[in-house]
């Protein structure tokens, strides 16, 4: 990136920061999302944090574990071989459809239906940082919605904040403005203890 850009991105981040905790206090959420969008935007492409539920799933489906319902074994979601079966012509006629899901136990060899196999989430340990958020809660019409909708804002917009927050502090890290090294090379002596 050019070296002039980080002190530019760091005056828009502070100014991008006090619009976006002061539109989240007033629950204003179009600019709590277009503080957000627009300090994203402004980061190099390889820092930006993506939007998006189909990518974040399968983030989090990297964590997820899958039962096998003939040995009890417990294997990574991600690890599994998920296959597209025809059913027994007799299930097919019940169920309204012909094919389903099944996957192969590494452990017992033996098959189980997708659909009937137990999951179990792994929550990823606090911060995790995934570099995508979902897409922000969308608004209904009903009085309850309102005050979930509200929830579901506040809590998206702070992991979308804490993301870019995260990449923001890796940027500061990994950019090395020219004359600074030596600046920079002291700080890390003086804390490590490492004298010549
Ligand atoms: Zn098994």
């Amino acid at each position: 990136m050019p070296q002039a850009a980080l002190p530019d991105l760091n005056t828009a981040w502070i100014m991008d920061k006090r619009e976006f905790l002061n539109a989240l206090k007033l629950k204003n959420y179009g600019v709590v999302f277009w503080s957000l969008s627009s300090i994203n935007a402004a980061m190099p492409e390889d820092y930006r944090v993506e939007i998006s539920d189909q990518k974040y799933n399968d983030e989090l489906k990297k964590d997820l574990l899958v039962k096998c319902s003939h040995c009890d074994i417990e294997l990574k979601h991600k690890d599994i071989v998920v296959r597209e079966v025809l059913k027994h012509h007799v299930v097919a006629t019940m169920t309204g459809t012909d094919k389903e899901k099944v996957w192969e136990c590494s452990n017992c060899h033996k098959y189980n239906n997708l659909s009937k196999t137990p999951m179990i989430q792994i929550k990823p340990k606090e911060p995790y940082f995934l570099k995508v958020v979902p897409n922000p809660p969308s608004r209904k019409g009903s009085l309850l919605d309102r005050i979930e909708y509200h929830k579901r804002a506040e809590a998206w917009a702070y992991r979308f904040y804490t993301e870019i927050s995260h990449q923001m502090s890796k940027l500061r890290t990994e950019y090395k403005p020219k004359g600074e090294d030596q600046e920079e090379l002291t700080h890390i002596d003086g804390g490590e203890g490492l004298d010549f």
